[in-house]
């Protein structure tokens, strides 16, 4: 099985990319966030202790991230691939996912810091199929209903405010951003400029892909 990673600071549009590369490649989306905020939800162990981290803008211990990738890749909507959303962000991380699947393209999406506080304090979900919008650069076409679904449930992160938008930037700048040199090493690296429209990005995506 082959494997995708979407790469880059939060706010780079990584889950608004990766549900269009699900429509066209038909690998399913796995976010640890999305992952983890399921947990904090339903308050279980791991999300218990996941939360504090989460709130404070802090990355969640490997050992934790490592229990929840292994046991997502064991569904049989796996069996293929997946494509894999906030995931790794660290070089164990990384090194964990090397044993276990096969990854053949890293899509880094590239924002600069200074476009990342806006782009998150505007940002916002669908609740019932997760499209994401954003008040000024991507919302719904019709107000208060989901371009995908007609749901007029919205949700906003609980992360998503200025202040823990820094210390997720200074998370993504120390731990993350080193894996960039790991998979650049490897020859699986695709840097995709993420600062233009929606719809160009997703064309050199697809294309990358090929
Ligand atoms: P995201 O939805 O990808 O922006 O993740 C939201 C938060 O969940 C992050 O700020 C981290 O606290 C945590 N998180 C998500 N994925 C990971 C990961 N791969 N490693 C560590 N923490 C993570």
């Amino acid at each position: 099985m082959e494997s995708i990673v979407l790469f880059g600071p939060p706010g780079a549009g990584k889950g608004t990319q990766a549900q269009r590369i699900m429509d066209s490649t038909g690998l399913p989306q796995v976010s640890t966030g999305d992952m983890l905020r399921a947990a904090v939800a339903a308050g279980t162990t791991t999300g218990i202790e996941a939360k504090k981290f989460m709130d404070a803008g802090k990355l969640v211990p490997d050992e934790v991230i490592i229990a929840l990738i292994c046991d997502r890749i064991q569904d049989p909507d796996a069996t293929n691939g997946v494509m894999f959303d906030g995931f790794p962000r660290t070089i164990p991380q990384a090194e964990a996912l090397s044993k276990i699947t096969e990854v053949s393209h890293v899509i880094a999406i590239d924002v600069p810091d200074e476009r990342i506080v806006e782009r998150i304090c505007g940002r916002y979900t669908c609740g019932n199929c997760s499209s994401v919008y954003h008040d000024t650069f991507n919302p719904t076409t019709k107000d208060g209903f989901c371009d995908n679904c007609d749901s007029t449930e919205f949700k906003r992160r609980a992360d998503d405010n200025a202040d823990t938008v820094l210390s997720r930037l200074s998370a993504y700048h120390e731990q993350t951003s080193p894996l960039a040199k790991w998979y650049i090493e490897r020859g699986i690296f695709h840097q995709i400029d993420g600062d233009r429209a929606i719809d160009e990005i997703t064309t050199d995506i697809l294309s990358a892909l090929k």
